[in-house]
């Protein structure tokens, strides 16, 4: 961040009083500017026969590798309304959310996931604007080589291990700490 989005100035970066870290503060106007995590909302969707919801992305970063279907959190959603509202504009899908599947705290890049085991409506689907194709792999088609984030496998794998079971706990991770 370089300048004011309130009056336009230049910013310095620089602790506030009663603050421990640097912010963004306008010298102009007196705005502190915080920068907080973000947080990605999404699901493991699956439909009755076991086969799970991935999305070819259409957007960088990752252009043509498989997601979830995910993206940010908009104010005034739910995490919850937000991961069906993610799944309807990447792959028009209707989804059934049954609990939080995974909530990975990616530190170094500053984002939160939240992301639903969830069930498809229905099987038919099809890409959204952000999404080149989108399509139901079994798990043994799923393409590992060319998923579009660490956090997409670690979510298949944890889904995997307890799908079926009821009353699981969330998976946890960081980007910074796991390894696999
Ligand atoms: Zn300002």
């Amino acid at each position: 961040m370089n300048y004011c989005p309130g009056c336009g100035a230049g910013l310095v970066l620089r602790v506030p009083p009663m603050d421990t870290r640097e912010r963004h503060l306008c010298e102009a106007c007196g705005a502190i500017h915080y920068q907080n995590p973000r947080v990605i909302v999404g699901a493991v969707a699956t439909w009755e026969d076991g086969r799970i919801l991935l999305c070819k992305r259409a957007i960088e970063p990752r252009y043509g590798l498989w997601t979830l279907p995910a993206g940010f959190l908009e104010l005034g959603e739910s995490t919850g309304e937000g991961a069906l509202r993610e799944a309807r504009e990447e792959a028009n899908a209707e989804l059934a959310l049954d609990a939080v599947l995974a909530l990975y705290d990616l530190d170094t890049i500053g984002q939160v996931q939240v992301l639903y085991a969830a069930r498809l409506l229905s099987p038919d689907v099809s890409p959204g604007e952000e999404s080149l194709e989108v399509a139901l792999f079994t798990w043994e088609e799923i393409p590992w080589d060319t998923l579009a984030f660490p956090s997409v496998a670690w979510a298949l794998r944890y889904h995997r291990q307890v799908q079926g079971r009821p009353g699981f706990p969330p998976d946890t991770g960081t980007k910074s700490r796991r390894r696999d």
